[in-house]
């Protein structure tokens, strides 16, 4: 039997790889982005409690109704928005679903979408299974900002997404007030969708906000945001996140969506229902994390490895062209191998490979594992 794939160019995913080979060389992780502490016990026990209460059968398609109820409070307070938890949000399994979802709901063959890169893996494929056509625009390098410009000269009467990222995974940048501005002139009476990946919301830095689509009505009636529970809650595996857009756009969305997965654990949505009356969970990530964030970099400072700017995420890149000429791939799996700490090489987010000579560094870990980490690539 042959398959015509529908993504010849395909290989394993640069985390799955990086990961495999951090197991095989007992190296330290900081290559995939998951914490390595333990997550909330509250949030374990409900879990269990809705389990033992009986919650173990199928939950609405679109997701629990109290959770998008509680979900859609959250974020009109976060963001100043109307979201209506009935109509406007769908539970997912994780933010990359959401993604995926999305890009069914619209794309057709070809279809053309605006993507950024570095950007994170799944977007291209997504965009590729369904017949369309990621059209690629780099951020410069090294400040990870969105050349407008080139977005502009990009636009053809085939364009029918931009997917944006802030926090931006891999690189930690953030979009600001004139990146809305500019996003909001191009997209201005064009029939163009916007794909906002917002899963690390809550990981922003230095008092900076994060400027979520919903805040911007004229934007938020074309988009489709996508969240993650998994990075907020420190559990990336539970793989639960929700797409937050209008009614008509939610409405197609759940077309797709509804025979994917049908619906999510229920257990869990329960489970969440319940946590997000805790807000503190939420609003003290920032905080959690930058310290986290400023204690690596300060660790770092020790070794020949040169900071770039981040504010957003728990991503980290260095440069490393002062040390050595080699790949970002090839030093990514000698240091992985020989001083025991696997990374993520940038070249990975690059459509053509780009090499910039960055690994990308997670820093959401325990910190003796960031220090005894840093200890050896110092050595
Ligand atoms: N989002 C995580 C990262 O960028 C991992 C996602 C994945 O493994 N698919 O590292």
């Amino acid at each position: 039997m042959i398959i015509h794939s529908k993504l010849p160019k395909v290989g394993t995913t640069i985390f799955t790889t990086m990961s495999q080979l951090a197991v095989e060389h007992k190296a330290i992780n900081l290559g995939q982005g998951f914490p390595d502490y333990m997550m909330s016990e509250d949030l374990i026990n409900l879990v269990n409690n809705a389990m033992r209460s009986g919650y173990n059968q199928y939950p609405h398609t679109n997701g629990l109704p109290l959770l998008r109820q509680r979900l859609a409070e959250k974020v009109n307070k976060l963001y100043a928005c109307n979201v209506n938890g009935e109509t406007d949000i769908t539970i997912t399994v994780g933010g990359t679903y959401a993604i995926y979802t999305a890009f069914t709901t619209i794309l057709e063959p070809g279809d053309e979408v605006i993507v950024f890169e570095p950007a994170f893996d799944s977007y291209l494929p997504n965009i590729e299974v369904n017949g369309a056509i990621p059209v690629t625009i780099e951020l410069q390098y090294p400040s990870f900002s969105i050349p407008w410009d080139e977005v502009r000269a990009k636009i053809s009467p085939k364009t029918k997404a931009i997917i944006i990222n802030s926090p931006q995974n891999p690189s930690g940048a953030i979009t600001n007030e004139e990146d809305i501005n500019e996003l909001r002139k191009i997209v201005e009476g064009t029939n163009i969708f916007i794909i906002s990946d917002e899963v690390y919301e809550h990981l922003v830095y230095d008092g900076k906000p994060h400027l979520s689509i919903l805040r911007y009505p004229d934007l938020a009636e074309r988009s489709f945001a996508c969240f993650s529970f998994g990075k907020t809650y420190h559990c990336t595996g539970w793989k639960m996140g929700y797409c937050i857009a209008p009614a008509p756009l939610t409405a197609e969305f759940r077309r797709v969506h509804q025979f994917n997965c049908f619906c999510c654990s229920a257990p869990v949505q329960v489970a969440l229902a319940e946590y997000l009356l805790n807000e503190q969970a939420y609003l003290g990530l920032n905080n959690f994390f930058q310290q986290k964030r400023d204690y690596f970099q300060g660790l770092m400072a020790q070794t020949a490895f040169k900071v770039l700017p981040s504010y957003g995420s728990y991503f980290q890149c260095y440069s490393f062209d002062n040390i050595t000429n080699e790949s970002d791939k090839d030093f990514a799996i000698r240091l992985t191998k020989e001083k025991g700490v696997a990374a993520i090489p940038l070249s990975s987010f690059y459509r053509n490979g780009t090499d910039n000579k960055v690994l990308r560094f997670c820093f959401g870990k325990k910190e003796e594992t960031l220090k005894a980490a840093v200890e050896r690539l110092t050595k």
